[in-house]
């Protein structure tokens, strides 16, 4: 398996074995090693189906502290279809990772139910920017301490009009987290986000 040769950690090597993952995709090749070395932000340019989910995951479930009970990792998607599948692929990689729990949150669906669900204290957070925010303001979200944000399909989650819920959550999280952007095409929005919210991204494109 040619995972192997990306120093994650046996019980994330076991669970991509399991679901038959043989070797990294070309934008995994590119992410895992980066994201694991280096304290830089990050500009990804890949369309769907190249593997991205495991590209950013991947390295951060190597990184995350499971006996931590903060929320540590933030992802940001444009739908709720999009976040149910990535909550169910980060799941599925960590699920030899004990403690390490992802909750996701999404509109459409009772937000009483979701608070629940938070209590349980979840390292990871998946969600729609909407109903991010109407949690944020319930004091049921708190992300003034993540390590790491994923921006996924953001120019999707721009052209759906979600740029001010996405500027308002930001102002949410700490100067200090590491923040990767990945969207299918570089808008003018795109590039205007980055360049107000990362700080000297390494880009990569596949
Ligand atoms: P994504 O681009 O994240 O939507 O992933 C597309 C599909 O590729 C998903 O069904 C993943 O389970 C699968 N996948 C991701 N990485 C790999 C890999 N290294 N080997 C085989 N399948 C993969």
């Amino acid at each position: 398996n040619l995972f192997s040769e990306s120093n994650l950690s046996p019980d994330i090597l076991k669970a991509i074995g399991e679901l038959g993952y043989e070797a990294p995709t070309e934008i995994q090749k590119q992410t895992i090693p980066f994201i694991l070395t280096d304290i830089r932000d990050l500009i990804a340019l890949a369309q769907t189906g190249t593997g991205k989910t495991a590209a950013f995951s991947l390295p951060i479930l190597d990184m995350i502290d499971p006996t931590s009970r903060k929320i540590q990792f933030l992802v940001l998607c444009p739908t709720r279809e999009l976040c149910l599948q990535i909550t169910k692929d980060i799941k599925s990689y960590s699920k030899y990772i004990k403690g390490l729990k992802t909750t996701a949150v999404y509109g459409g669906s009772s937000i009483m139910e979701q608070i629940r669900s938070l209590k349980d204290k979840p390292q990871i957070i998946v969600g729609t920017p909407g109903r991010v925010i109407d949690l944020i303001n319930r004091k049921a979200l708190d992300f003034s301490e993540i390590s790491w944000l994923v921006l996924d399909e953001a120019d999707e989650m721009l052209s759906m009009g979600f740029k001010d819920d996405l500027e308002t959550i930001l102002s949410e999280t700490p100067e200090t987290k590491q923040t990767f952007l990945f969207s299918a095409t570089m808008s003018k929005e795109v590039e205007r986000i980055s360049k107000n919210y990362l700080t000297k991204p390494h880009r990569i494109s596949v």
